[in-house]
C-alpha cells in the first residue's frame, strides 16, 4: 500500500503502511506476541474467542520506547490484549501461544508493567498526595521520600502542588483526576505503560490537552506504551505505530507508521495530511466493523 501523498507544503505527518513488521537483527523485543489466542471461557458451551493468532514484535529502543496505538471495532479484544501484556486475569493466561516481556513468558503483573485505565482508579479516601505516593508505599518507600516524589510528579502532571495535592478526588475534575492517574503509574517507572481509553471520559478540549502532556511525559519516561483508543485521530497522534485489529476474533490486520507528534495535538490534527490518514484509517475500521474484506499484508517470516 503506498504512502499517502500530501499537498504542497503541509508538514508530512501521514501515515505508511508497513509490511512486513519491523523486525531489526540486534535489536531486543521488549514485548512479543506469538500466535496469541485467547478463548473466555473455554471448553465450556460458553467458549468465546476473543482474539485469534496475534503476532507482534515491539523492540526495546534504547532512551527512546515506542508508542503503539491500537485500533478496532469495539469488542475485537484491544483490552484483552492490554491486559494480556499485563498478566491480569481472567485474559491472562492466554489459550494458545506465547506472551513475553523482556523474552520471558509473562507469569502475572510486575512492577516493569503500569496501567492507566478510562475510569477513575484513585481512592476516593486519599488525598491527590497519598493517591500518587500509593505504589512507593507499598514498596516500602519512607513517608518523606515518597511524598517528595509524590509532589514532583503532581507538578509535572500539570497539577498545583501547593493547592491540589492535599484534595479528595471528589474535588477534582476528570482531567484532572486522570492526571493523578497517570502520575500514580508513572511515578513507578515502568518499562511498559499499558493505557486503556485512558481519555475516553473527558470533553474534547481536556482531551487534546491530556494528549500533549501524555506526549510530553512519554518522551521524559522513555517507556513502551500501549494505548487503547476508539479515537482514531489522537491514535494517529500520539502513536509512532498504530495497530488496527478486526472484528472479533480479533487480528492485526494491518500496522502503520505514524509521524512523531512534534506539534501541539490541536495545531496537527488540523493539518490535511494529518486528517487524510484519520480519514483513511476510519474508512478501513467502517470496512471492519461491516465484515469487508481488507488487504492484509502477508505473515511475517
Ligand atoms: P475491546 O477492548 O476491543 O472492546 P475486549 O478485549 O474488552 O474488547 O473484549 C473482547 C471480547 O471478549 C468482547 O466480546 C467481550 O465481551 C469478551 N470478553 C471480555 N472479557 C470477557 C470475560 N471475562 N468473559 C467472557 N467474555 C469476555
Amino acid at each position: 500500500m503506498a504512502r499517502l501523498v500530501l499537498a504542497p507544503g503541509v508538514p508530512p505527518c501521514a501515515i505508511e503502511a508497513l509490511t512486513p513488521p519491523p523486525v531489526r537483527p540486534g535489536v531486543p523485543p521488549i514485548v512479543e506476541f506469538s500466535h496469541v489466542t485467547k478463548t473466555y471461557e473455554a471448553g465450556t458451551r460458553k467458549a468465546f474467542t476473543a482474539i485469534h493468532d496475534v503476532s507482534f514484535v515491539v523492540e526495546d529502543l534504547a532512551d527512546v520506547g515506542e508508542f503503539i496505538s491500537i485500533v478496532g471495532p469495539s469488542g475485537c479484544g484491544k483490552s484483552t490484549v492490554l491486559r494480556l501484556i499485563a498478566g491480569l486475569a481472567p485474559q491472562f493466561p492466554q489459550t494458545a501461544g506465547g506472551v513475553l516481556v523482556n523474552r520471558d513468558p509473562v507469569a502475572g503483573p510486575g512492577p516493569d508493567r503500569g496501567m492507566v485505565f478510562q475510569d477513575y482508579t484513585s481512592f476516593d479516601n486519599r488525598s491527590v498526595l497519598d493517591n500518587v505516593a500509593f505504589g512507593l508505599e507499598c514498596r516500602g518507600v519512607g513517608r518523606r521520600e515518597r511524598h517528595e516524589a509524590a509532589m514532583e510528579w503532581i507538578a509535572k502532571v500539570g497539577l498545583n502542588p501547593s493547592k491540589d495535592a492535599c484534595k479528595f478526588p471528589h474535588q477534582l475534575s476528570g482531567g484532572m483526576r486522570q492526571r493523578v492517574a497517570i502520575a500514580r503509574t508513572l511515578i513507578l517507572k515502568p518499562r511498559i505503560i499499558l493505557m486503556d481509553e485512558p481519555f475516553g471520559a473527558l470533553d474534547p478540549v481536556t482531551r487534546q490537552n491530556m494528549q500533549d502532556l501524555l506526549v510530553d511525559l512519554w518522551r521524559e519516561v522513555e517507556a513502551t506504551v500501549f494505548f487503547v483508543t476508539h479515537d482514531v485521530a489522537e491514535a494517529v497522534y500520539v502513536g509512532d505505530r498504530i495497530y488496527v485489529f478486526s472484528k472479533s476474533p480479533g487480528t492485526i490486520v494491518q500496522q502503520y507508521r505514524c509521524m512523531p507528534p512534534d506539534r501541539p495535538s490541536r495545531v496537527m490534527q488540523r493539518e490535511p495530511g494529518f486528517q487524510e490518514s484519520v480519514l483513511f484509517i476510519r474508512d478501513l475500521l467502517d470496512k471492519l466493523e461491516k465484515g469487508e474484506k481488507v488487504w492484509t499484508p502477508p505473515p511475517p517470516g
